[in-house]
């Protein structure tokens, strides 16, 4: 897949230094289009048509929630709710066709009648999972991941950078690593796997240090003692093993 590359956000997020730059370019696109969303008179025919027929998930609904604008959230549940009931009446209605054929539902014979509604079930859970806010910013992620990948193979200072500030997280890195099998190839694959993976041990092997010295600091024998890395310890593992999601202390 080809993407518009757009190097600034990325070369920005790398320099930064600290946790994970596809993490912190994820955390902007997120504040950026929960602000977005909330503006609707901004928002353009076409995402007003997904929003409705998507919704949020809850993540994001507690995002929304979260900016106080209480008639622009309402305002974009209730077109999600009436798109929702047309949806909802149409599934229940698709599982339920053996009534309205006029055989009665036990006319149907047993299998067909749970695959009915094992495909009603699987259509509600799709309904219920659906976010245009995770979809808006997996795409945008994507673009980043992409240019990231030109980047490396293309700007040796960047790559450089990339290396020396400590790579990605877990997450990030399963996600660059099945682009990079896509987008590369030979030395280059190989080399960005080495890079990923040595970046990766080694956040994750501070990580193992300082964690083990931040438990040790509620052992009353070790009180008064300052013991290193222990500030943010927590979170970062954390955000290392599964994305940033706990904020870490300055
Ligand atoms: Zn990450
Ligand atoms: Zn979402």
């Amino acid at each position: 897949m080809k993407y518009h590359i757009d190097t600034i956000p990325v070369w920005d997020a790398v320099k930064e230094m600290c946790g994970c730059p596809m993490c912190r370019l994820k955390c902007k696109i997120e504040e950026n289009d929960v602000v977005r969303y909330l503006g609707g008179s901004v928002m353009e025919p076409s995402t007003r048509i997904q929003v409705n027929a998507k919704g949020f998930c809850p993540r994001h609904q507690m995002l929304l929630y979260a900016q106080k604008n209480r008639l622009g959230h309402a305002l974009m549940m209730h077109s999600h709710l009436q798109e929702t009931r047309k949806e909802v009446k149409s599934i229940f209605e698709r599982a339920e066709k053996g009534k309205t054929a006029g055989g009665g539902l036990f006319s149907r014979s047993r299998g067909e009648m749970k695959d009915a509604v094992a495909s009603a079930a699987k259509s509600l859970k799709a309904m219920a999972s659906s976010c245009i806010l995770c979809d808006s910013i997996r795409e945008n992620l994507d673009r980043y991941a992409y240019t990231l990948i030109h980047l490396y193979q293309t700007d040796s200072a960047f790559k450089r950078a990339f290396i020396d500030n400590g790579g990605v997280c877990l997450s990030c890195a399963g996600d660059l690593l099945a682009l990079a099998a896509e987008e590369m190839k030979g030395e280059v694959l190989s080399e960005f796997l080495r890079d990923l993976d040595a970046t990766l041990s080694a956040r994750m092997e501070q990580e193992d240090h300082d964690l083990k010295n931040f438990t040790l600091i509620f052992d009353y024998r070790n009180a008064g003692k300052a013991l290193d890395g222990t500030k943010g310890a927590l979170e970062r593992t954390v955000n290392t093993l599964r994305g940033a999601c706990l904020e870490e202390p300055k």
